[in-house]
């Protein structure tokens, strides 16, 4: 009895979000069922969803500012650039891995080449209907789409879709608290990759000030503390968002047919994520680490509901801090450095997604790949993942960069639209996860650094 209970009220978030998921679909489906809603009334459904995103996405700025500049400034250059290398080698090689599973895959199932006559004639259809050409009239349908391939997204999405030139000059932010596009104009996202490197510039500079870099480092880590404790609060009010954030999305989705067109295409992908997250990722960290990985991945659950509610690791951030310190105890000089930058960088699911979405859109064109092309998908795919902004749609912008690369058009991003806002939410979980894995192995990797630094130093910032 007691046990049930302590086991209860430590996880009544965790209990409560899953069942407000459920709760949230099946509200949602009686609403479509039995009732037609107005614009505004949709509207007002989506309201509590809406606060949450709103609340998640605030702390967002504090939170990265405090964390990136104690964890850097915290661990001396040459510490924190050896942890850095870690995390960099962890987070390509995992998502090569990504990519390359999901080539295998994809020329494996081949869900875009056409079937054969034969089948179809079977299936009682015309010979010429092909799948190309069902996709090619859900593409006409869908035209008016492209200029807005992320729908309402788009808000909050980065519009850049160019590197490297981009990235570069997004690293470089002119302003912390705002999102640079293209065209040069402000959309109202947080520029993260921005925001990092000038907190890991500032937090250099703090290290290296003496006693009056004391006060700052001091001063951000009380910062750090207060925004964590905001979080905590939010994270009270999540189940209820959560349940309303996904009614409201299964009021307003229109087309669920789309999904049979679909079907073998988001099997190839979420099919490709499962085998990412449940084999190779705990390979990685069974073999790294030697603890148990599933154990791990049931720390970070909260954390991974959340990236599937709300499609964006940047906005699950606050989350997977909260679960990585707390719940898998992981040194906040560890997590502090690598989670953001992870969360901005390390993406394996959307990697995974480019690769089989370009691969599919090339066998809908009848194009054939030889092995350069591959290599180049691969090549771009993790590139396009790197780009990616941690948002909702944010890998569905980047594909461009795939698509031109092996001279597909760009606006054959389209014949994939419809069923992105669904491969997003499972996409987000899986970089979750790969963020949450890398700094467990990171972690253990640098042991013998941490446990140095605690000998030497006097005052623990990181740890107080
Ligand atoms: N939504 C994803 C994320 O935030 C990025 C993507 O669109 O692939 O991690």
């Amino acid at each position: 009895g007691r046990d049930v209970k302590s086991f209860l009220k430590r996880n009544w978030i965790l209990i409560a979000t899953i069942a407000s998921v459920l709760l949230g679909i099946s509200l949602g489906l009686l609403v479509r069922e039995y009732a037609s809603l107005s614009q505004l009334e949709k509207q007002y459904f989506g309201f509590p969803g809406e606060i949450l995103m709103r609340m998640l996405k605030l702390v967002i700025l504090p939170l990265i500012i405090s964390s990136m500049i104690t964890g850097v400034a915290a661990l001396d250059s040459e510490v924190s650039g050896r942890i850095g290398l870690r995390a960099v080698i962890y987070y390509f090689s995992t998502t090569i891995i990504a990519v390359i599973l999901g080539i295998v895959l994809v020329t494996t199932i081949k869900p875009g080449v056409s079937q054969t006559a034969d089948s179809i004639d079977r299936a009682g259809t015309t010979p010429n209907v092909t799948t190309v050409d069902t996709l090619l009239d859900l593409y006409k349908s869908q035209r008016k789409e492209i200029e807005t391939p992320m729908g309402n997204a788009s808000r909050n999405a980065v519009t850049i879709t160019f590197p490297p030139f981009t990235t570069v000059m997004a690293t470089i932010a002119q302003n912390l608290t705002k999102d640079y596009t293209l065209v040069g104009t402000y959309s109202d996202g947080i520029n993260v990759l921005g925001l990092i490197v000038f907190c890991v510039a500032f937090g250099l500079v703090i290290g290296k000030m003496g006693e009056r870099g004391r006060i700052l480092l001091e001063f951000f880590d009380a910062l750090n503390e207060a925004t964590m404790r905001l979080v905590q609060i939010i994270m009270c009010y999540m189940p209820l968002g959560i349940l309303f954030l996904i009614a409201a999305k299964i009021i307003e989705v229109e087309d669920w047919d789309i999904f049979r067109k679909m079907g073998l295409y988001m099997a190839t992908v979420l099919s490709g994520l499962a085998i990412h997250a449940i084999v190779f990722l705990p390979l990685i960290y069974l073999a790294l680490v030697r603890k148990n990985p599933y154990t791990f991945a049931l720390g970070m659950a909260q954390a991974l509901v959340t990236a599937l509610m709300i499609s964006s690791s940047s906005a699950t951030l606050p989350v997977t801090f909260r679960c990585a310190e707390e719940n898998n105890r992981i040194d906040k000089r560890i997590t502090r450095f690598v989670l953001p930058v992870g969360a901005t960088i390390n993406m394996d699911g959307t990697a995974l997604y480019e690769a089989v979405a370009a691969i599919f859109i090339a066998q809908l064109n009848g194009l054939d790949l030889d092995v350069g092309k591959i290599v180049t998908i691969s090549i771009t795919a993790t590139v396009a993942s790197i780009g990616a902004a941690g948002v909702p749609n944010a890998g569905l912008v980047t594909m461009v960069i795939v698509l031109t690369a092996v001279g597909l058009p760009a606006s054959d991003v389209t014949l994939i639209v419809a069923v992105d806002w669904l491969i997003d939410r499972f996409r987000t979980m899986i970089n979750v996860l790969g963020d949450a894995y890398g700094a467990g192995i990171v972690q253990k990797l640098s042991k013998r650094e941490l446990e140095r630094m605690d000998i030497t130093s006097d005052v623990d910032v990181a740890n107080p």
